[in-house]
């Protein structure tokens, strides 16, 4: 007993969310809710060029990643929305038209406790939010590459 009780993480930075959903979320299941919405967008067409990407990693391994994943309402302080506005990635088509992947049509609940998530770790962590979504992308990537059934 002793040290070791200690709490790995801070409760204090969820104090100011009064009568908000206390989904505590850890990194690996934001991660996995984050891959099982952007593998639900598959098949997914580009407008400009008509290119089909079957799946995720289709996608990864065949378009160009474009820096700066962001989460509209983190980036507008928007902590405590009921209405998240959600998150973005960017890619480019190998025809140069920018392609993006987002939380759209994720269920409200969903999305409410990534933006939790979002909050309480960029806290914790002292990164920006979209260094902790870039973060994200990147085990996401590692994972679905990897994934060779996928
Ligand atoms: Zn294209």
């Amino acid at each position: 007993m002793g040290k070791a009780c200690r709490a790995r993480r801070s409760r204090t930075a969820y104090a100011g969310s009064p009568g908000h959903l206390k989904i505590f979320m850890i990194e690996a299941e934001a991660i996995h809710l984050v891959r099982q919405h952007f593998e639900s967008l598959f098949p997914k067409t580009c407008a400009n060029c008509g290119h089909q990407y079957a799946t995720l990693r289709d996608y990864i391994l065949n378009t160009k990643r474009l820096g700066g994943a962001l989460s509209y309402d983190a980036e507008d302080g928007d902590w405590s929305t009921p209405e998240p506005v959600g998150s973005q990635a960017l890619a480019n088509c190998a025809c140069g038209s920018t392609l993006a992947l987002t939380t759209d049509g994720m269920a409200l609940p969903s999305r409410l406790a990534l933006l939790e998530w979002l909050k309480a770790e960029t806290h914790r962590r002292g990164v920006s939010s979209s260094a902790l979504l870039e973060t994200m992308r990147d085990v996401i990537r590692q994972q679905v590459v990897a994934d060779a059934d996928a």
